[in-house]
């Protein structure tokens, strides 16, 4: 592994390493990172996007899906001629383009309970990019069995919400939700629809959150708050969340286990 950044990295990371909360150590650990995107549709996209930009050393991405047109509306990794080819294909070629130093892995599968750990493994941030309840919750049960900093996001029409959790030290998402809801009550995009640009603004959170964290932020991430947007009034709104000691995912209570069905 390089000690010390080359000339054209230093150029091209030059507008962050400026930034004094981060310099040039925070970019060497930024190249040494490994993040794992569970999803290249909305919220992975521009998670992805800027993530690749910003010099992330490895990046693995998780979708079982095609690429379709009802997609290019916000799920910005793709384009018109990648219509009907895998998604974690299309985001390779995308974030190859954008940074070639980045080493890009694609899973083409589902993320489920018999591959969550395997393909975990190893890395230092998740970002929860899924777009259904069951996969949110393995995402945080997994990531706390592994000890993995996660960003959760949902989203729905012209709102979103996100949240990072630090397996253990904060509240996760099981400490909020403690199981998924009712079939009946769930929305999803196919079936409420969604904007475009606000899967944008939570999918750009999660990428900061996620430089935050790797960068070596220890104060000001999005922990034991769960962060509400609304674009419709453009109103963000910050909820207080209380880590729940019984939590059956990071609760004291035993050997965090995943729940059946789940
Ligand atoms: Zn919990």
């Amino acid at each position: 592994m390089a000690q010390r950044l080359t000339t054209e990295q230093i150029e091209r990371y030059s507008r962050q390493i400026m930034v004094p909360d981060l310099g040039g150590k925070a970019q060497m650990r930024l190249c040494q990172s490994r993040v794992l995107i569970i999803g290249a549709g909305g919220l992975g996209s521009p998670a992805a996007l800027y993530l690749a930009a910003a010099g992330i050393g490895t990046l693995a991405i998780v979708d079982a899906d095609k690429v379709e047109l009802s997609n290019l509306q916000r799920q910005i990794l793709h384009a018109t001629a990648d219509i009907g080819r895998p998604k974690v294909e299309s985001a390779k070629t995308s974030l190859t383009a954008l940074n070639p130093d980045v080493e890009v892995i694609v899973h083409p599968v589902r993320f489920d309970e018999n591959n969550a750990e395997e393909i975990a493994q190893g890395f230092n941030f998740i970002v929860d990019g899924s777009d259904n309840f069951d996969t949110k919750f393995l995402v945080n049960d997994v990531a706390i069995r592994l000890d993995i900093a996660f960003s959760h996001a949902g989203i729905v029409r012209l709102q979103g919400q996100t949240m990072t959790v630090l397996p253990r030290k904060t509240a996760c998402y099981r400490c909020l939700f403690q199981a998924p809801p009712p079939p009946e009550e769930i929305l999803n995009c196919q079936q409420a629809g969604i904007l475009g640009a606000v899967a944008g603004t939570l999918g750009t959170i999660q990428a900061t959150e996620a430089v935050k964290y790797l960068a070596g932020f220890e104060e000001g991430l999005l922990t034991d708050r769960l962060l509400t947007y609304d674009a419709k009034t453009m109103k963000f709104h910050s909820v207080e969340v209380t880590r729940n000691l019984q939590c059956i995912a990071c609760g004291n209570a035993g050997t965090p286990m995943v729940p059946a069905g789940v």
